[in-house]
């Protein structure tokens, strides 16, 4: 059989399972989605957001792209943000990276991958920015994942910029913000941040909410 064949065949089998254990499981998932996190994660395929987490569906939602990035001019991941904390009312938003990310990897050698490059772009600036400590580490594999930690940290402080997340905190006192990262050889996620609605911004990237205009 070929492979996407088993995979519509595991779909049955799957729905099968579900119905048996509760007759209304689709009629009821069909209704509405209230997801109370936001996950933006890696998309290597060894990194499932729901298994990793003990998930089930409907509990989160999810926007998966190389090395787990936030970038400001990304309107996919913008939107993605934007809908979660203003319409699906999150109240957590975790950024989870991996240990040994192949898109941090590619960042951190001289090879030139197309628009990859621009893509691959700010894992460079973080990169460039914690030189000093990255470059402490001895070996290799420690040095890729001391900037898979980093930029992680960096991604939570993007999403602090956003006019978005301080205005649902502002208004909301919500989302919580949480940097994480998975480590594919034993399956553990560490947490690396946790910035509160209280947090201090940075007075550069902050924005005003009190006047009229908003
Ligand atoms: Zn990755």
């Amino acid at each position: 059989m070929d492979s996407t064949k088993r995979m519509l065949q595991a779909n049955r089998a799957w729905v099968e399972r579900k119905l048996s254990l509760q007759p209304d499981y689709f009629t009821e998932m069909a209704k509405e989605q209230k997801p109370e996190f936001l996950w933006i994660g890696c998309s290597d395929s060894r990194v499932p957001a729901e298994e990793i987490t003990g998930t089930s569906p409907g509990e989160l939602f999810v926007h998966r792209n190389v090395a787990n990035l936030v970038l400001h001019t990304d309107l996919n991941v913008m939107s993605v943000l934007q809908f979660a904390v203003e319409t699906l009312k999150v109240k957590h938003v975790i950024v989870c990276g991996h240990y040994n990310c192949g898109g941090v990897k590619a960042a951190l050698s001289h090879k030139r991958y197309g628009l990859m490059n621009k893509w691959l772009r700010q894992i460079k600036d973080t990169y460039h920015h914690h030189r000093a400590e990255v470059d402490a580490f001895e070996t290799y594999d420690q040095r890729v994942n001391a900037l898979v930690e980093a930029s992680v940290v960096e991604q939570v402080h993007n999403l602090v910029q956003t006019s978005i997340i301080q205005r649902a905190w502002h208004e909301e006192q919500r989302p919580t913000l949480h940097g994480w990262v998975y480590a594919l050889s034993d399956g553990l996620i560490k947490p690396l941040v946790q910035l509160d609605p209280d947090t201090r911004i940075d007075d550069a990237y902050r924005f005003d909410f009190d006047d009229v205009t908003g």
